[in-house]
């Protein structure tokens, strides 16, 4: 179900324009609009879930880190590496309430992060 306040449902509703790499019927992988890498892409379900902490579908879940591992071989970054990573609530960093994956690489990256 889609919330519209939320941003990502409204990309997900094709109300907010963004760059789509992948799809599948459950999630949708786009271009993140402020790229914290060469390569950042966000993997998300197409229906509204808040966080991972409010994941209740395992196989839901494991088709998103599929979704990212197809999204890290499509963008030619699967041999030198890469991160996912999805950060939750306020210390976890997550500024948009739309469970997300980030599939960052295209350069080494630090850790851990700051
Ligand atoms: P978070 O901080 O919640 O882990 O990640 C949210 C990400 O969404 C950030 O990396 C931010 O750049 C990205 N973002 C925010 N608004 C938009 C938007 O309108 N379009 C796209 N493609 N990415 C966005
Ligand atoms: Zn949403």
């Amino acid at each position: 179900m889609s919330d519209t306040s939320c941003l990502f449902c409204r990309i997900v509703d094709g109300e907010i324009p963004a760059t789509i790499v992948a799809e599948t019927a459950f999630a949708i992988a786009f271009r993140d609009i402020a790229p914290k890498a060469p390569v950042h892409v966000l993997v998300i379900p197409r229906r509204h879930i808040g966080s991972l902490s409010e994941a209740t579908d395992a196989a839901e879940l494991g088709e998103l880190a599929m979704l990212a591992a197809d999204v890290a071989r499509q963008e030619g970054i699967a041999e030198s590496g890469y991160r996912v990573v999805t950060n939750v609530g306020e210390d976890g960093g997550q500024s948009v309430g739309h469970l997300h994956w980030h599939v960052l690489g295209g350069r080494a990256l630090g850790w851990p992060p700051g």
